[in-house]
């Protein structure tokens, strides 16, 4: 049921203090004609509702969350400790800098560890998603491009193991989009990649590891080919739960980065945000930044970049993800960060090897920190699909792998474990999908009906697809009257 058939007229709860100036209201022609649907319930009422949602949704604190290319990692509650202290909460972005010093701080600090991280110079907070960081980062190398008066760049070259946004980011940015295939290790075709860097290449956006959990071994050549012609390179470093602490995309001769970090320093996601996609950069890029940028003098200054490609967002983003990802990376320390990856990697391996002698693997080799498996052979001899195998993990109380994605791989159930999953989960996860395998060539039938446990059983996908039905459809209302 949905709050809005719950609301009766007139029910409240008091949540701010009744109002003790004078009431002002705006002119006729300022008021609003409809009365605003809010739905009125007393706070009781709105809790229950509330956690009767929860209830029904799975997260990272219900079970096993193996979504690819996601990280649905455990998040340590001393993150959300840190992030809802008032001195972090309660403050307002127009206050005098000198009462937020340490605030100041904490985007200083983050953005030196974060630099340390990835290999990079200079780091914005501003951009709010991975896509938006990419955004970011393109309009950068666009700027470097213009202010050498270097116009017919405009290519971006993608390999085709690119994350979907990539393509999308780089089309927004304005630029044209160079497809390289794959070859048949999963990595990219150096040939194509070769014929393709001419002098109309600004610069080449890499995923890595790549979206079939690849990390790709030429790659110090690729960033050659490209800065060879001129271009710059971009590393989409969404993924970088699989390398943190081990391996930095600027010595890998890339120039611009983002990470994601909701998804590999630890803040919860999934839900809508609010995320955050530091752009991070080479020095020849830095001045281009994000305008507002933190400066250590005596103490924390605000300064804005004067050749800025302009504002991403208002502030400085998405300030307390910042924190969380601080906390985060200060309680791990430089110890902990590549011991991260590193565990992320092994069981991404470890639950690969329990599978892959029933399910076929897209690329039968040493994984990061995801892997794919393609459905493709099961679904001939059997008529059971990877929706159908996600559907029977629903019933299982496993949140289902990234499905049909990525798009070079037919039937395609991409899984991340993640580094916070014990040996137990893992062993129960492989058993599950080891026994979906079964049922698909025994009662394939069942597979078909499921999910029978979920608040929502099997949902006609195509109809939602074509069809979405977005808005609640109000009752007609009465103009506000004057107590509305
Ligand atoms: C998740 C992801 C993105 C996009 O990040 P959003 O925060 O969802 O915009 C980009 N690239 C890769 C490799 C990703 O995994």
């Amino acid at each position: 049921m949905l709050i809005f058939e719950k609301s009766r007229p007139g029910r409240k709860c008091q949540l701010l203090p009744p109002c003790d100036v004078e009431l002002v209201r705006p002119g006729k022609e300022d008021q609003r004609e409809q009365a605003l649907h809010l739905p009125e319930l007393s706070e009781g009422e709105l809790s229950r509702h509330y956690t009767e949602l929860a209830k029904k949704c799975h997260g990272v604190n219900d079970g096993f969350y193996p979504l690819g290319s996601c990280t649905m990692k455990y998040n340590p509650r001393i993150n959300e400790e840190m992030a809802g202290l008032a001195g972090f909460a309660e403050i307002h972005p127009l206050q005098p800098v000198s009462t937020v010093q340490g605030c100041l701080e904490v985007l200083s600090l983050a953005e030196t560890y974060l630099c340390e991280i990835t290999g990079m110079d200079a780091m914005s907070f501003q951009p709010a998603a991975g896509a938006h960081g990419e955004f970011a980062g393109l309009l950068l190398i666009k700027a470097y491009h213009e202010s050498r008066n270097d116009k017919k760049r405009r290519k971006i070259i993608i390999p085709d193991s690119a994350h979907g946004t990539n393509p999308a980011s780089a089309v927004m940015a304005g630029f044209t989009v160079v497809s390289i295939p794959s070859g048949p290790d999963g990595c990219v075709d150096l040939e194509k990649l070769r014929e393709a860097a001419t002098d109309e290449v600004a610069g080449l956006m890499l995923t890595n590891p790549n979206t079939v959990g690849l990390f790709d071994k030429n790659i110090l050549e690729i960033t050659d080919i490209i800065h060879a012609c001129g271009g710059l390179c971009y590393y989409d470093g969404a993924n970088l739960n699989a390398v943190m602490g081990v391996a930095r995309p600027g010595d890998m001769g890339f120039d611009v980065v983002h990470l994601n970090l909701h998804k590999t320093f630890s803040t919860p996601h999934g839900g809508g945000g609010p995320g955050s996609g530091p752009v991070g950069c080479k020095k020849i890029l830095e001045k281009f930044l994000p305008s507002i940028r933190v400066a250590k003098k005596d103490g924390y200054e605000v300064e804005r970049a004067k050749e800025s490609i302009g504002e991403m967002k208002s502030f400085y983003g998405n300030f307390l993800v910042v924190v969380r990802a601080l906390t985060y990376i200060l309680t791990l320390g430089k110890e902990g960060i590549p011991q991260a990856s590193q565990n992320a990697v092994l069981n991404a391996n470890y639950m690969m090897h329990g599978l892959k002698d029933l399910y076929s693997m897209a690329y039968d080799t040493i994984c990061m920190h995801e892997f794919v498996m393609s459905l493709k052979d099961l679904k001939k001899t059997t008529g059971i699909s990877a929706m159908d195998i996600a559907k029977g993990l629903l019933d299982r109380g496993i949140h289902p792998p990234t499905m049909y994605f990525p798009l070079i791989v037919e039937e395609a159930l991409m899984a991340e474990p993640t580094e916070t999953e014990s040996k137990e989960t893992l062993d129960d996860a492989i058993q599950v999908f080891r026994e979906l395998y079964e049922l698909a060539k025994t009662d394939p039938e069942k597979l078909h009906e499921a999910p029978v446990t979920t608040p929502v059983t099997r949902l006609d996908e195509v109809g939602a697809a074509r069809h979405p039905v977005l808005r609640y459809l109000f009752e007609e209302t009465s103009p506000q009257g004057a107590d509305a």
